[in-house]
């Protein structure tokens, strides 16, 4: 087995990041369950103690640095120092260019842009001491343009620019930094986005895998398992990319 590391998963509590959480754990690593609201995330630590791993759930809002701080701080005292850092909590605010508030758009930026500057801040740290670090970015295929989209699309694209100046900056510490593009999963995200067009949920599932290649709409564990190829030990030469896991080409 690799070396036992220390994890951060945000937005943890359900969907991408739980399965990411819970992949990170089977991998063998020590894993701190982030989420806005700490006893949603108690379920995901009871799953993975009740399979042998070690978890900690902790409540923090990503786009609060001083929550941030203080989050960071107690998975170093509980855990040990954080090199792993998956950067996955979101929100969506959707709306047409001409109906979104100031409000839709800063709330997006502050979750996805700033929550993902607090937390990477607070662990480079403890990864360059370590002369070790996997950070792991949620872009989407968004980034590319969506309509409804404008903010959580200039957000997405923003981290793909985030995840390679990370990758500039800290290579020489032994940190690699990338990012994943999902492409439709299957999560209370997309559930929402169904709702909110009024269409069943199931229906809109399979509109959306016509569309695909695959022929079938991703699950979370189908991002879990690119995260654990970039957090791999083997993986310390891939740097700064940006893969595109949507069941077909994107980019
Ligand atoms: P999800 O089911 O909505 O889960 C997101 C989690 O993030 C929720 O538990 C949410 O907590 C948490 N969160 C929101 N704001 C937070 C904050 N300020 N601080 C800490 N946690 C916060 O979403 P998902 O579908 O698993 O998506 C995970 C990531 O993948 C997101 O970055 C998303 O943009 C990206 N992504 C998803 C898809 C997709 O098709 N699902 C495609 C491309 C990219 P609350 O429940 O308390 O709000």
């Amino acid at each position: 087995m690799s070396t036992q590391r220390v994890a951060i998963v945000t937005g943890a509590a359900r969907g991408i990041g739980k399965a990411t959480a819970l992949r990170l754990s089977a991998d063998g690593h020590k894993v701190a369950v982030l989420d806005l609201d700490e006893s949603a995330c108690a379920p995901v630590v009871e799953e993975i103690k009740a399979a042998g791993g070690e978890a900690i759930a902790v409540g923090c809002d990503v786009s609060n640095s001083e929550q941030v701080a203080a989050a960071v701080a107690r998975v170093n005292d509980e855990l040990g120092a954080p090199v792993i850092l998956v950067n996955n909590a979101g929100i969506i605010r959707d709306n047409l260019i001409f109906k979104m508030t100031e409000g839709d758009w800063d709330a997006v930026m502050n979750v996805h842009l700033k929550g993902a500057f607090n937390m990477t801040k607070a662990c480079q740290a403890f990864m360059t001491q370590e002369k070790f670090g996997r950070i792991v970015n949620l872009s989407s295929t968004s980034a590319l343009g969506n309509r409804g989209q404008a903010n959580y699309s200039t957000a997405k694209a923003g981290l793909q620019g985030f995840t390679k100046t990370m990758a500039i900056e800290l290579g020489k510490f032994g940190v690699t930094s990338n990012a994943i593009a999902p492409g439709f999963i299957q999560t209370e995200m997309t559930a929402a986005t169904a709702e909110r067009v009024g269409v069943p949920f199931d229906d809109f599932i399979k509109g959306a895998a016509a569309q695909i290649p695959v022929t079938r709409v991703g699950q979370p564990e189908d991002i879990a398992n690119t995260v654990s190829f970039y957090c791999d030990e083997r993986s310390g030469f891939v740097s700064g990319q940006v893969i595109y896991v949507a069941g077909g080409p994107k980019d």
